[in-house]
Formats: C-alpha cells, sequence, structure tokens
C-alpha cells in the first residue's frame, strides 16, 4: 500500500450538491489538506458540485477532473436487484443534452421526495418537507439519505443504515421509485459531452458473490462503456482484482473512488475509504491522457 497520499487520488466523492454533508470548496481544502494527488467531485444526477469547486478555485498542485454520477435503469443481463450507477469523467459542464437529462433527474427526484415523506407520514413519522430540506442544504438536492438522518436525528431509528433497511431502501415500505434514465443512454450522454462513462462500484451491482461475467463487459463495452471502478470502498482485495482482470482483458480503464458523503457516511473517509483504500495516482493520468 502506498503511504505518501500524494500518489493516491480519490476519484468519487459527493458534495452538498447531492447528498454529501461537504461543499465544494470545503471538498478541495480537505483533499488538499490530505495531501491528494487528484480528485473528481461525483455527485447524483447533477454537475453544479463540479461547477462550484473550478469556481472556488483548484489548489495549485492537485489535479482535477469534473465529473457526475447518474442512476441509470439496470440492464436486463445483470442478475439480481443491486443499483447500476455509471460515473463520467471529463465532461463537458455546458453540453446541452447532458444539461438537459439532468435537470430532468433532479425533477423527477423533487417529484419523488413528497411521495416519500407521505409515506413516511402514513408509517406514522412525524416529519416535514422543510426538515428534510434543511438536512440537504441551501444548495443541495434532497435524497434518501437526508431522510435517514432526519430520522436518526429525531431518534425514530437506532443507526442512519436501520432507515434504510427498515424503510428507505428498494422494497421496503417507503421506498418509492423515480425515473431514470438506461444503462446505454446514461453511456452515450457521457461520451456525447466528450467525458469517459465508467461503471461505478460494480460489487453493488448485486450479483452473485459481486462477479461480473464477460458476456456482460461485452455488452456494456458495446454499449461504449469505457472504464470500471475497481478501487473501492467497499470492494474486498478479492473483488478488485476481479475486476482489474476484466478490465485488462476487454482493454477498460480502470478508476476508484472512497464514495465519501462527509457525515453521512462517516466511516467511509476522504481518499481512504475504511483506512486501507489508495486509488494509484497512475489511473488519474491514464484518465487524462485518454483521447
Ligand atoms: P437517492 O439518490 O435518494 O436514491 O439515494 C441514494 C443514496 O442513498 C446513495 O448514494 C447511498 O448513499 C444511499 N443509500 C442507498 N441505499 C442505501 C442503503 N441500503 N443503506 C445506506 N445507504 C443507502
Ligand atoms: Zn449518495
Ligand atoms: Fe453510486
Ligand atoms: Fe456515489
Amino acid at each position: 500500500m502506498d503511504s505518501d497520499p500524494s500518489a493516491c487520488v480519490d476519484l468519487h466523492i459527493h458534495t452538498t450538491a447531492s447528498d454529501g454533508s461537504f461543499t465544494p470548496p470545503e471538498i478541495l481544502r480537505l483533499a488538499h489538506g490530505l495531501n491528494l494527488g487528484a480528485i473528481a467531485i461525483t455527485d447524483h444526477d447533477t454537475i453544479d458540485g463540479s461547477r462550484q469547486a473550478i469556481a472556488a478555485g483548484i489548489p495549485a498542485g492537485m489535479g482535477f477532473l469534473t465529473g457526475v454520477e447518474i442512476s441509470t435503469e439496470r440492464p436486463r443481463f445483470f442478475p439480481g436487484k443491486g443499483s447500476c450507477h455509471i460515473l463520467g469523467y471529463r465532461i463537458d459542464l455546458e453540453n446541452r443534452a447532458l444539461n438537459e437529462t439532468l435537470q430532468k433527474l433532479q425533477s423527477a427526484r423533487k417529484d419523488r421526495n413528497p411521495l416519500i415523506l407521505k409515506r413516511l407520514q402514513k408509517l406514522g413519522f412525524d416529519l416535514t418537507m422543510e426538515e428534510i430540506g434543511r438536512a440537504a442544504g441551501p444548495k443541495g438536492q434532497v435524497g434518501r439519505p437526508h431522510f435517514a438522518q432526519v430520522m436518526l436525528d429525531k431518534g425514530f431509528v437506532a443507526t442512519f443504515n436501520a432507515a434504510f433497511d427498515d424503510y428507505l431502501a428498494t422494497g421496503k415500505p417507503a421506498y418509492v421509485d423515480k425515473y431514470r434514465v438506461s444503462c446505454p443512454r446514461a453511456i452515450e450522454l457521457i461520451r456525447e459531452a466528450g467525458g469517459i462513462p465508467v461503471l461505478a462500484h460494480p460489487v453493488l451491482l448485486g450479483t452473485p458473490e459481486g462477479r461480473l461475467e464477460d458476456d456482460m463487459v461485452r455488452e456494456l463495452r458495446e454499449m461504449g462503456l469505457l472504464g470500471i471502478e475497481a478501487y473501492y470502498t467497499e470492494h474486498s482485495d478479492a473483488h478488485r482484482d476481479h475486476y482489474l482482470d476484466l478490465a485488462e482483458r476487454y482493454g477498460l480503464l480502470v478508476t476508484g473512488g472512497s464514495d465519501f458523503h462527509g457525515e453521512f457516511k462517516p466511516r467511509t473517509k476522504l481518499g481512504r475509504g475504511r483506512g486501507d483504500l489508495c486509488v494509484p495516482i497512475a489511473l488519474y493520468e491514464a484518465l487524462c491522457s485518454h483521447d
């Protein structure tokens, strides 16, 4: 494991623009303070976090990539029922089709939140949209983690995760589905915006033993996928090596990151995951030199 932090990068970070607890300028300061070699901000369905970071000014000497994480429909060729997320790097923040689609996804989120609230109220929880909105902050978009946080703060659940396990997770009583783009469309949008589409945290797809079969990777590559997030907080070494092997055999780029959410996922540390993550800076350099 590399001990020099400047040799490590973190290419999967959430900010207050989605469901992280730190603002983009705060993330820049924290990452710079940790001496990370480079970061990317990858908020759910929004590029406002990347915008705010650039507006704040990237600290000299630290690399930065624009980013996004799009929640997509789950392609039928994946067995199981976990979530399919596509990361996009080096995207043109002004791309029109991407901005329009992200707007649509954000308004789908806005429509969904009152429905989640109504379900929780029906279950007997005393909650208001105002409280949930306050948890998201003035610039953020509301997501399920904000519901979970308020439920925890008000003592309705014993832990943040229990709010998901008992109420908010897929199939639980307060779960409400939302509009998503298809996986191939997300990949295409990112490519059209000049970016590099990457399959996020493959272990969370929930396939048997977290494995991706060769035919799944072939299908994704045919859709235009260019990379796999092999380094990830919740990947065991065996998972990481499995994804590295697939990436090598199918000529895909490799990325990695912590999926930092700040206080909403306090066990996951910026740049370090559970403490031992180091995403090699060479992966960042390969993304930069990809054309
Ligand atoms: P949303 O964007 O509102 O669908 O919420 C997605 C976020 O909720 C993810 O980024 C995770 O941080 C969090 N999340 C989803 N499922 C779970 C779960 N089962 N336990 C804890 N957090 C979860
Ligand atoms: Zn999140
Ligand atoms: Fe994700
Ligand atoms: Fe994420």
